[in-house]
């Protein structure tokens, strides 16, 4: 009831005036918080829902999936507990696997998700420790169980390689779902409160958004994170440019765009490996199963740790950079996989792990109402930007010199450019400066 509203909202958080009022779904969460309580009690219900009534017509902003991930600070005692889950949890993937291995090898039968599902009563009755986690933890160690199964079936039918799911030594199962938020665990008052554990303090280095779906505990080299996967988290479109831009990726710089900007190779993990090299030399001097090579495994997680969120965070800074400028973003569709193979590149490729990069671009891009564009990479870096000459260069030359139209520029920026018009050529964007066909680029 509109008249209602008022007094309903007062002291409510937008979740729950969402549940009491659908028309809000509608609505960005904050316009539902600031408008309402601001001004709970002091406008009539007949202009807030006409309000709602205009508003709803509004088209709603859009919306991702979105995971938040804090640090957690459990006690010594919940440590334990976590432990032990994770432990149990290891335990009953490795042993669901072996049934499903067993059923299949003397039975010929091929059990279902659903079938192991339906033991985990008998499994609680025969080792009471399992009744120390939650069902819907184990239910979901089951459907990851299956979804590897799946996958490699799916693999096999493609005819691609990849292994059978194997089982996991403790040292690679670091982790367990709760698959309903709110049913064994939700965030209450600043804890999470976790069935089975307790209240566990969490770092809130960020506001959480969205409508928490799952929420995933996992042990790193430097302890214990929560991950929540939130659906309908929004995302403000960032305002258009009207620029788009072709970017090469190198071996020499990170990137570099046809608008000519460098950006350097990050030389951090240069910089790291002789702390790797240190780390896995003190770890394979030490005795095996020994405490002091668990100590140096350990210190070596650590440093690998650190890498990565290096990584992420210079992935994510160049992505932004680029959203924020550009409508459209043309890239190379890089075979990662194989120029690793190529010895010579390898390094330098992982290093600098375009594809990690090129999934933050792409999802960063989509959010903000901007677009990613793969184009294929053939001769990018060959053929001259302005004339379309293909000019035989190897790796070593930096320079594009074209002996047709006497272009002199870059070799990455040569290649940024082509790829922007190749690109461009795709979306049949009209109008193409210079005789170079858009029509048919010379791919
Ligand atoms: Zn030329």
């Amino acid at each position: 009831m509109p008249s209602d509203i008022p007094r309903l909202i007062k002291g409510r958080s937008s979740p729950h005036l969402r549940k009491a009022f659908p028309a809000l779904l509608k609505l960005p969460s904050l316009w539902t918080r600031s408008y309402f309580l601001s001004t709970a009690g002091t406008v009539s219900s007949a202009i807030i829902a006409h309000s709602i009534e205009r508003q709803s017509k509004v088209s709603p902003m859009p919306t991702v999936s979105k995971t938040f991930k804090y640090k957690l600070e459990p006690t010594a005692e919940q440590m334990r507990l976590l432990q032990r889950t994770v432990g149990l949890c290891n335990w009953l993937y490795n042993t669901a696997l072996e049934q499903r291995i067993t059923a299949w090898k003397y039975h010929r039968v091929s059990l279902t998700c659903y079938q192991q599902h339906a033991e985990l009563p008998e499994i609680k009755e025969a080792f009471p420790e399992f009744k120390n986690v939650h069902s819907q933890v184990l239910q979901d160690v089951l459907t990851c169980l299956d979804k590897t199964y799946q996958a490699f079936f799916a693999r096999r039918k493609t005819g691609g390689k990849g292994g059978f799911p194997r089982f996991q030594g403790s040292h690679r199962y670091h982790s367990f779902t709760y698959k309903q938020y709110q049913n064994g665990a939700y965030a209450d008052n600043g804890f999470l409160v976790l069935s089975k554990i307790g209240r566990v303090k969490v770092l809130w280095s960020r506001p959480l958004e969205g409508t928490p779906k799952t929420v995933t505990i996992s042990h790193e080299a430097d302890g214990w994170y929560v991950c929540f996967s939130c659906a309908g988290v929004e995302m403000p479109a960032l305002p258009k440019t009207g620029q788009e831009v072709g970017v090469d990726v190198g071996i020499k710089s990170f990137l570099t765009t046809s608008d000519g900007v460098h950006v350097g190779n990050p030389q951090w993990l240069r910089k790291m490996e002789k702390q790797l090299k240190w780390h896995q030399r003190r770890v394979s001097r030490r005795k095996q199963g020994s405490k002091r090579r668990k100590k140096a495994v350990a210190g070596l997680a650590k440093v690998y740790q650190t890498v990565r969120r290096q990584r992420e965070d210079f992935h994510h800074k160049q992505s932004v950079a680029l959203v924020k400028q550009y409508d459209v973003i043309y890239v190379e569709d890089l075979q990662v996989a194989n120029m690793v193979k190529n010895h010579h590149l390898a390094k330098s490729i992982s290093d600098a792990r375009w594809a990690q990069f090129r999934a933050i671009l792409t999802f960063k891009a989509a959010c903000a109402g901007k677009s990613v564009v793969a184009v294929p990479p053939a001769y990018t870096s060959q053929d001259c930007s302005r004339c379309g000459m293909r000019v035989q260069k190897s790796l070593s030359v930096r320079t594009h010199i074209c002996p047709q139209c006497g272009l002199v520029m870059d070799r990455d920026e040569n290649g940024a450019t082509h790829v922007k018009w190749a690109g461009q050529a795709l979306r049949g964007v009209p109008g193409l400066p210079g005789p170079l066909s858009r029509a048919s680029p010379r791919l």
